[in-house]
């Protein structure tokens, strides 16, 4: 099977099991967990923060840090496309009890104007939600892997702040923005109160993800890490993979961006319609509008040649390059995805299930 699923059906190599069994472990309840401790302390100071939490994953990262900024009745203002609205937005309303405020881009990017217009898009009265937070993103999952640049981050981030609002940066693929713009990490963090960051994606770790931030808004992570059953007792087998990854992985993701733009270019010579011709990072979106046969049923066909790429929505298809897929696969892809289109096109249009209709 070529999996070009995501980012997250990455399995631990030989250095980073090695890393794992050599984990010193102890009670993460006491404290005691070295690797974990190690990890956190390693995750703060790459990036510029104070305190750092190792988390079971990105999701529990924001849901976190939603409690961290926000009481319930609250309101979060961020782009429609965020991982927090697009898969989160029952979560807030369940664990932080926030109001979403989305701004209604098409591009993803928050601007200063953009939150001036979300916030004047409602009542402000004493009684009405207050926005206590912004929510931004980087890179943009839902934009076809979209780097966002520092100065992208920083002034929105910047202006919210002066507006007494927090500011939390969703950085699950935060290295892969650094990877493509050239910059190290703290480019992206010096205005946000919190950031988190995945492990578990192009970094190749099998679990976990970190909520850092400035500690003056740190003090009650540990205690929703506990409510949230995360705080786990020897949690430093994980936190050595995730250590690894960072060390190893992190400066290997330039690889994987260029494999993406191989493959885009490969589909796109082969007549498929991408949202991004030349991906920023690793996603690629094939938007299926104009084939005789919708996203899911597309996926379908590639499966039966050896081939998964995700289903985003029936009309969206996406593959993402990552540690374990290399060129060649992505050669084989482009026959299989060639083979399939030929198929497709000789068909008569009664034989192709699934065909959408407008
Ligand atoms: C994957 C992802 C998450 C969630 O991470 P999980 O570990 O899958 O819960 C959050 N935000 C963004 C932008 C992501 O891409």
């Amino acid at each position: 099977m070529l999996d070009f699923r995501s980012d997250t059906v990455t399995r631990p190599g030989p250095g980073m099991l090695d890393a794992m069994l050599k984990a010193e472990v102890g009670d993460c309840g006491y404290g005691e967990d070295t690797a974990t401790n190690t990890l956190e302390a390693f995750c703060a100071e790459l990036l510029g923060m104070d305190d750092a939490v190792f988390l079971s994953s990105g999701t529990l990262s924001n849901q976190v840090a939603l409690r961290l900024h926000t009481r319930p009745g609250d309101e979060v203002i961020l782009d429609q496309s965020y991982h927090l609205n697009t898969y989160e937005s029952g979560f807030c309303a369940q664990f932080a009890q926030v109001a979403l405020n989305t701004i209604e881009s098409s591009d993803g990017i928050v601007t200063v104007d953009r939150i001036d217009e979300a916030f004047e898009k409602k009542r402000r009265l004493w009684w009405c939600a207050p926005p206590t937070l912004l929510g931004l993103e980087n890179t943009v999952n839902h934009h076809a892997g979209k780097a966002l640049t520092p100065d992208q981050i920083a002034r929105p981030a910047a202006y919210a702040r002066s507006k007494g609002m927090r500011v939390h940066l969703d950085g699950a693929r935060l290295f892969n923005a650094c990877a493509n713009k050239g910059v190290g990490v703290t480019a992206f963090t010096a205005e946000v109160d919190t950031v988190s960051l995945c492990f578990s994606k192009g970094l190749g770790a099998p679990y976990g993800s970190v909520l850092a931030g400035r500690a003056a808004v740190m003090g009650e992570a540990r205690l929703h890490r506990k409510l949230f059953g995360a705080e786990v007792r020897q949690p430093g087998f994980m936190a050595a993979a995730a250590l690894y990854g960072l060390q190893h992985n992190a400066g290997r993701l330039g690889r994987d961006h260029r494999l993406a733009r191989y493959l885009a270019a490969g589909l796109t010579a082969l007549g498929l319609r991408l949202t991004t011709a030349r991906p920023d990072t690793n996603i690629i979106v094939v938007d299926t509008r104009e084939l005789p046969v919708d996203a899911p049923a597309l996926a379908g066909r590639f499966l039966r040649h050896g081939l998964l790429v995700s289903v985003l929505t029936e009309r969206f298809l996406r593959f993402v390059t990552h540690l374990n897929v290399s060129r060649p696969d992505a050669d084989t892809a482009l026959s299989i995805v060639a083979e399939v289109l030929r198929a497709l096109w000789k068909e008569p249009a009664e034989d192709r299930k699934g065909a959408l209709t407008n």
